[in-house]
């Protein structure tokens, strides 16, 4: 009781600012594995770990031995089996707006021109029932995506869009790559989602545009084979059926640069200039 007493005592604002950060990064954590095959690799490691202790207390050394053994092992082999998750918190982490900005900077005119192209080409193959599949990059690359393709590295243009998903040329399958203005490849592999909740009537088109917004922060725009319906995939999330004023729109927001926070320096400036009558 004493001690503990003395411990409550001694507590500093540093000690809770050092336990707040350790809880938040397992809750991440947490968060990370939970649902993923890594929850039943972490029971099973924690089972090691208890039986290892076990063996080590009631003196049953070669248990002990091999399970320590194994346990060095199984430290390594965590890390490769891992290394999906591990390299999804690393991107989570550097895609963070800490680290960048997660909008693309198109400048005034050629921002409405870009969009204006984008949405005639998807009208259009939604009338006409043609599947597409276009990815827009955007702070996370994806140039890993755009080798299994092929490059074009064309401006943006709804001729472009349309001509690429005509069925039965060379072109039409796959992925089309847009970052920022131009179209960087055509008929690229995306990685399926692992989601398993999702609607029958999903084919892998719509698969693959979930998957890649789930590895990266990607917008994907779905044109359906089968009903003509525009779809959007962001951050693991669809939205089906969209007309073509709300994917303009959502387009507009994801080009246009959001309005940085004041800072002391713009507003100082700001101050200034209306001092000076500017
Ligand atoms: P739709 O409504 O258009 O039929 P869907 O979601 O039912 O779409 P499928 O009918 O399976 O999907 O569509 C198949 C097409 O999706 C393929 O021809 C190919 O162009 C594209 N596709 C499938 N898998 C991938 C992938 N991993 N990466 C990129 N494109 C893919
Ligand atoms: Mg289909």
């Amino acid at each position: 009781m004493q001690s503990l007493k003395e411990l409550f005592l001694n507590l500093r604002v540093r000690d809770i600012i050092d336990i707040l950060i350790v809880a938040l990064a397992f809750y991440k954590l947490f968060l990370l594995i939970r649902e993923t095959r890594a929850e039943q690799l972490t029971k099973g490691i924690l089972a090691l770990f208890l039986f290892t202790k076990l063996s080590e207390w009631i003196e049953l050394y070669t248990v002990y031995w091999i399970l320590e053994k194994a346990m060095t092992v199984g430290i390594l082999a965590l890390i490769i089996v891992f290394q999906p998750e591990l390299r999804r918190a690393l991107e989570y982490i550097g895609r963070s707006n800490f680290f960048t900005k997660s909008f693309i900077e198109i400048k005034g005119e050629s921002l409405s021109e870009v969009v204006d192209e984008i949405v005639e080409a998807v009208a259009s193959l939604s009338r006409q029932k043609i599947g597409a599949l276009i990815v827009m990059e955007r702070a996370t690359g994806l140039s890993e995506v755009v080798e299994t393709g092929t490059k074009i590295d064309g401006k943006v243009s709804s001729d472009l869009l349309i001509n690429i998903f005509i069925p039965n040329t060379p072109l039409h399958d796959g992925a089309v790559i847009i970052k920022e203005d131009m179209v960087k490849a055509a008929g690229c592999f995306l990685p399926l989602t692992e989601n398993t909740s999702l609607s029958k009537d999903l084919g892998t088109r719509h698969r693959a545009a979930l998957g890649i917004s789930e590895k990266s922060d990607s917008l994907s725009i779905v044109v359906s084979e089968e009903t003509g319906a525009i779809s959007i995939a962001e951050s693991g999330s669809l939205a089906r059926y969209l007309d073509t004023k709300t994917l303009r729109q959502i387009l507009v927001d994801m080009y246009k640069p959001k309005d940085p926070k004041p800072t002391f320096i713009t507003k100082w400036r700001r101050k200034y200039e209306q001092r000076e009558g500017k």
